[in-house]
């Protein structure tokens, strides 16, 4: 049985940094808390909590013996902003309350964040492509709202909503695929509109989507690791199923059975942006026992 990784795999730059910074918070003997799950992995999440570091929905689920300790003591916790950002209305809230801020937003993610507030500040309508409800789409959408934008969030072109007039500017959430973005800025051109369009698509996601497309058209079978809540993982195991039928999405290699590889010769294996080394390389070491 021959096992290949894509040649780009795993925990992408924002992630890794993430993961280092509130790594470092705690090896500092410092308290940490981090708004909602550091990354979408939850192995990775469980061990954080364990390590001191606890995730909470909102700052408000901090609890009240850490915040009026925020008040009076010399080092307040930290909260660790994860890779896709807040809303400046959440930032606030934390430096509000005392906290000390270990921003770990992605720069990418900054960048995207930056770009929505820019086009809003030219008065443009800013359509943002992404997923509606998702953490870094809540914090795009924000960010150009306070630059007294008016937002559209849209998921592809069929969502494009009717009406809209020039100035209007698209900016996307990082993880989308470029297919979807050109999809858009041509349903927008066919209104008769001249979008302005920052592409804020992350390379890290592109990268993993073309070498796990073309790993998968040439494996029998093909493992993409990742949390189910993970949307870049997801987007994988969906690329990779369609030139390679037994694709199989696991978080952990627990999932993996034997059986479901009778008869492959080649297996191909990959990993969302929020996938640790540790987890790809006993995932490897499991398969190739087979
Ligand atoms: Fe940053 Fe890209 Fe990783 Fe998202 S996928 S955290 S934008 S490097």
């Amino acid at each position: 049985m021959e096992v290949i990784r894509a040649k780009r795999a795993g925990a992408c730059y924002g992630v890794q940094r993430a993961l280092d910074m509130a790594a470092e918070v705690i090896e500092a003997g410092g308290r940490a808390y981090t708004l909602g799950p550091l990354i979408h992995n939850p192995q990775v999440v469980d061990e954080l909590a364990a390590r001191g570091a606890a995730a909470v929905a909102s700052v408000e689920d901090i609890p009240a013996a850490a915040r009026t300790d925020a008040a009076a003591a010399d080092e307040a916790p930290a909260v660790v902003i994860r890779s896709h950002g807040v809303t400046p209305e959440v930032l606030g809230a934390v430096v509000e309350r005392g906290f000390s801020v270990v921003d770990a937003t992605c720069p990418h993610v900054s960048r995207a964040q930056a770009a929505a507030a820019e086009l809003a500040r030219e008065g443009c309508r800013v359509v943002v492509l992404g997923e509606a409800g998702h953490p870094e789409v809540e914090g795009l959408t924000a960010w150009a709202r306070q630059a007294g934008g008016k937002v559209d969030v849209v998921a592809g072109p069929g969502e494009i909503p009717a009406g809209l007039y020039d100035p209007v500017g698209v900016v996307a959430q990082t993880t989308q695929r470029k297919e979807n973005l050109e999809a858009v800025v041509a349903a927008l051109r066919e209104q008769g509109l001249d979008p302005i369009v920052k592409n804020t698509i992350c390379s890290a996601t592109r990268q993993r989507q073309e070498a796990a497309a073309d790993l998968a058209s040439a494996v029998d079978a093909m493992v993409v690791i990742g949390g189910r809540n993970s949307s870049n993982t997801t987007r994988l195991a969906e690329v990779c199923a369609l030139t390679c039928p037994r694709t199989f999405h696991i978080e952990s290699v627990d999932e993996l059975e034997a059986t479901a590889f009778a008869g492959c010769r080649r297996i191909g294996v990959t990993a969302g942006a929020s996938t640790p080394e540790n987890q790809i390389a006993s995932v490897e070491a499991f398969l190739k026992t087979l």
